[in-house]
């Protein structure tokens, strides 16, 4: 299946030079998303995951899609001030300033295999900052997946510890 007829580019969008992603039609079709679910789960070649962590808020669907299917649990990393209990958080740098995401203390027990899943690896920045935030708890990052990956900015880099997997490139 070519996941690229499923996904919007949308020129523009939030910001003046962004060509935003819009994974909308992917969502609107369970036939598609059952396959993305299947390549995600066959890249994992039977793998033990105990938890799979999704980012806020477009890596939610896929996260938790694969939780059921791996039979593990849901961990939401979000941002500041929307987990009710007690959390750690992580600063990370954006184009212009920084931002902080956040992740309830005891999702994660030391040892506990983990899958990271995103909608959109770009600078790489959101997901190592999550990295980090599992690594605290002590939870073992077997993966880390996206739908996309916009190879021309070079997220890999900061990524270069870890198992990291796309369906496209961009
Ligand atoms: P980054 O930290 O730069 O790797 O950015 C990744 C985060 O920003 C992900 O959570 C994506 O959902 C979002 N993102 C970045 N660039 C795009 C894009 N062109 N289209 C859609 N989402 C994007």
């Amino acid at each position: 299946m070519d996941i690229t007829q499923y996904i919007r580019d949308i020129k523009d969008f939030p910001k003046e030079g962004v060509v935003f992603k819009d994974i909308t039609p992917l969502l609107l079709s369970p036939t598609a998303t059952r396959q993305v679910v299947k390549e995600f789960i066959l890249m994992l070649k039977d793998q033990k995951i105990d938890k799979v962590v999704g980012m806020e808020s477009r890596g939610f669907f896929f996260a938790t899609l694969l939780a059921q299917e791996l039979n593990a649990g849901f961990i939401p990393v979000r941002k500041p001030n929307k987990l009710p209990h007690t959390k750690i958080q992580e600063k990370y740098e954006l184009e212009y300033g920084f931002d902080t995401l956040e992740m309830h203390s005891d999702a994660i027990a030391p040892g506990d295999k983990i899958l990271i899943h995103d909608d959109v690896l770009a600078t790489g920045g959101t997901a190592e900052a999550v990295c980090k935030l599992v690594e605290r708890l002590g939870g073992e990052i077997v993966q880390l997946n996206f739908l996309m990956e916009l190879g021309f900015l070079n997220g890999r880099n900061k990524l270069r510890s870890y198992d990291v997997r796309s369906l496209v490139t961009y």
